[in-house]
């Protein structure tokens, strides 16, 4: 039955191979494809009274024909009718272009109910549409489809109306009653016909509650199913670390871990010790102690006989761990550093030492996972603010044979609502607690006229031996203007500050070794100022600095401010964030304002995404955001969460193998697209 309908739309009554063609380019294939071809959005016509329209707004009213319509010809074959309509008391003119044969249709007495523009001051309305009868409630919501190349809508329309007609014996409900029941969705035909023609709204709501569920329970299922497969296919990796060694150097480190650290180090020592590959994402705000567990899990596999690899999105931020982690490891391993820069005899000296297992951890950039990269035996992959990696780099490890154990580490809250789609194959431990004694970053939101108050501001704090950044928006690192902002703000704090403070300037322009020298500077407080583009944004870390100054705020993300943010109040004075913005538009002040009020990154996030949108939230490929026909990440979030519960259920109690009532829900899972695309790997 179901095989239907996959058949060629060319099947369908009146679809020759022109509309196939148009149809395919729509990404419409099958019988089904069209089917599920939901309208892009609804265009609703409703009747109101005369009063209320709009000049030159597109209305629709209803009327009597009064009198015989008017036709009259001009140019070469263009004709205009005038039918006089008495609408409420009054006679309004609807004019008709190139209709000439609705002269014989449209009889004085008839009622008729026209669309069109409406022009206030001539009473007269420009017909685009019209219909005998009363205005029934099938004609007020008119769907709109995504068009392309030479598909009309009205074609789609039909199309989509005989495809029901002829296949509507075909199409099979898939969700197991009880959901139905339970949340009270419309069954599968019945939803598809209100998606394409709702008699009036409340059929359209549910109809398009009933797809989102479904879009949802399928989507979870397919990741679960797909989560278990992985684990499954990668048995035998077992990481048998030595307990008692990981505990004294956990103990040795200057601080007790959080009870949210101890939960997230534990849910990884456990996946190190299980025989599955580990998928894991450690989310975790900034500043809350990510790379120190990340530390300790290095350990543990160093003590396997492991190497461990610590993959981060920029050179200074490797650089900066591999000082932490060769002070921190000492004699107990030996970490060495592998970044574009390292280059010549240095290289192929560090390249040999990894190969040969003399290094045990390796900290670096993309370099890591180049070709000539080799490994002796990697046991984990720590992989730093991991939206910043794509899918490829993930799969060149893979494709080297190499099937170590994964943590991916992210300071960057991923809304949960994202978390649950985009990583739904992956396990995740959250790090949702500071280390005690952190004060809160106080944030403010001033215009450029104020600009004289925030440098007596940061001069003030850098006499009581603070030290500030001050960021300049920089969206393309590659940009020469931009880089000549910060030189340009450069020279101007410069005039304004020194002697009495020092001015640094940090861009990804630089080179290696200088960059070094100026982090080094400013970490040593001989820079008290330090001008940056973004470069500064993730892990860099200076107890001591106690301002941010961000200019031109309104250019950055709400994430990116919080990571920016996150560079101060590491120490354990009060310090201060200041953004500097002259937003035009609302989502612009609405962002300055949020960032004053909220400083928990997973609320941030929350906002950001719902003021960007998923697509934008991590940069489109990368994402592994799947598209959903119907549902949206955001505002059926609750759907997705139940969807996902349900999913676990069905997965857990093995209801697609052993239920018949599942067999066609089983059926769709394993068919569907999503799973055989890009976004998951
Ligand atoms: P993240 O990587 O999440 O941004 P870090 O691991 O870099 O955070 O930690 C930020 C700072 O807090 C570091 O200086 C680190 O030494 C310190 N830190 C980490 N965990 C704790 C803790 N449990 N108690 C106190 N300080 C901590
Ligand atoms: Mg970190």
């Amino acid at each position: 039955m179901k095989d239907l309908l996959n058949e060629p739309v060319s099947n369908i009554k009146g679809i020759g191979a022109k509309l196939e063609q148009g149809l395919n380019s729509l990404g419409v294939y099958s019988i089904e494809d069209l089917l599920l071809y939901f309208p892009a959005r609804y265009d609703v016509y409703e009747i109101k009274p005369l009063s209320e329209l709009i000049h030159q707004d597109k209305v629709t009213i209803e009327g009597e024909v009064i009198g015989e319509p008017s036709l009259s010809f001009y140019g070469k074959r263009k004709s205009r009718l005038t039918v006089s309509l008495q609408v409420e008391h009054v006679v309004v003119k609807a004019v008709m272009f190139n209709r000439s044969f609705a002269k014989k249709q449209l009889r004085p007495g008839d009622v008729v109910t026209v669309t069109g523009k409406w022009d206030q001051h001539r009473l007269q309305i420009t017909v685009s549409n019209y219909k005998k009868g009363k205005a029934d409630s099938q004609a007020r919501i008119q769907p709109v489809y995504a068009l392309k190349s030479d598909v009309s809508n009205l074609q789609i329309k039909k199309a989509v109306a005989t495809a029901i007609a002829q296949y509507q014996d075909s199409l099979q409900e898939i969700l197991p009653a009880q959901y139905l029941t339970a949340y009270k969705l419309p069954g599968r035909l019945e939803a598809v016909k209100h998606m394409h023609m709702p008699d009036n709204h409340q059929v359209l709501k549910h109809a398009r509650r009933r797809f989102v569920y479904e879009e949802f329970l399928l989507f979870q299922l397919k990741m679960q199913l797909l989560r278990k497969r992985k684990r499954e296919a990668t048995l035998g990796n077992s990481q048998v670390f030595q307990e008692e060694k990981v505990e004294r150097f956990k103990n040795s480190l200057p601080f007790a871990l959080t009870s949210a650290q101890t939960r997230s180090l534990t849910d990884i020592l456990t996946d190190l010790q299980s025989p599955y590959r580990m998928n894991r994402l450690l989310q975790g705000d900034v500043g809350s102690g990510k790379t120190a567990v990340a530390a300790i899990s290095l350990y543990a596999s160093i003590t396997a006989g492991k190497q461990g690899a610590l993959m981060v999105p920029t050179e200074i931020l490797a650089e900066q761990h591999y000082q932490s982690l060769t002070d921190l490891f000492a004699d107990k391993a030996n970490v060495v550093l592998l970044t574009g820069s390292v280059k010549g005899k240095k290289r192929k000296e560090i390249l040999s030492d990894i190969a040969g297992h003399q290094a045990n951890i390796v900290i670096g950039t993309h370099a890591l996972i180049q070709e000539e990269v080799i490994f002796h035996d990697l046991g984990l992959v720590i992989v730093d603010e991991q939206h910043r990696f794509g899918v490829e780099q993930r799969r060149v490890l893979r494709d080297k044979g190499l099937q170590p154990d994964v943590l991916f580490m992210t300071a960057t809250p991923i809304p949960r609502t994202l978390a649950i789609t985009a990583f739904g194959d992956m396990d995740v431990s959250v790090i949702d607690e500071m280390p005690s004694g952190r004060k809160q970053v106080e944030t403010y939101w001033v215009k450029d006229n104020l600009l004289e108050r925030v440098l007596q501001f940061i001069q003030k704090e850098i006499s009581n031996g603070h030290q500030a950044y001050v960021i300049c928006p920089l969206i393309e690192e590659s940009d020469k203007l931009d880089i000549q902002n910060a030189v340009d703000l450069y020279h101007q704090l410069q005039e304004y500050f020194e002697p009495r403070a020092a001015v640094g300037l940090m861009h990804g322009r630089l080179h290696m070794d200088e960059k070094e020298e100026v982090m080094k500077k400013f970490a040593e407080n001989h820079i008290q100022v330090l001008v940056s583009t973004t470069v500064v944004e993730v892990g860099v870390n200076v107890p001591n600095a106690t301002v941010m100054v961000i200019y031109d705020a309104e250019r950055f993300g709400l994430s990116q401010l919080h990571q920016l943010r996150g560079r101060v109040g590491r120490g354990q004075d009060q310090s201060y964030c200041i953004l500097v913005a002259d937003p035009k538009g609302e989502v612009g002040k609405e962002r300055m304002k949020i960032m004053t009020e909220t400083a928990n990154g997973f609320e941030l996030s929350e906002e950001d995404l719902k003021l960007r949108g998923p697509g934008d939230f991590f940069g489109k490929k990368q994402s592994g955001i799947p598209e959903f026909r119907v549902a949206d990440m955001v505002h059926d979030y609750r759907a997705l969460e139940t969807a996902r519960n349900d999913a676990q259920e069905i997965i857990a109690s093995q209801l697609l193998e052993k239920d018949k009532e599942y067999e066609l829900l089983k059926i769709s899972v394993l068919n569907d697209s999503i799973l055989k695309g890009e976004t998951l790997d």
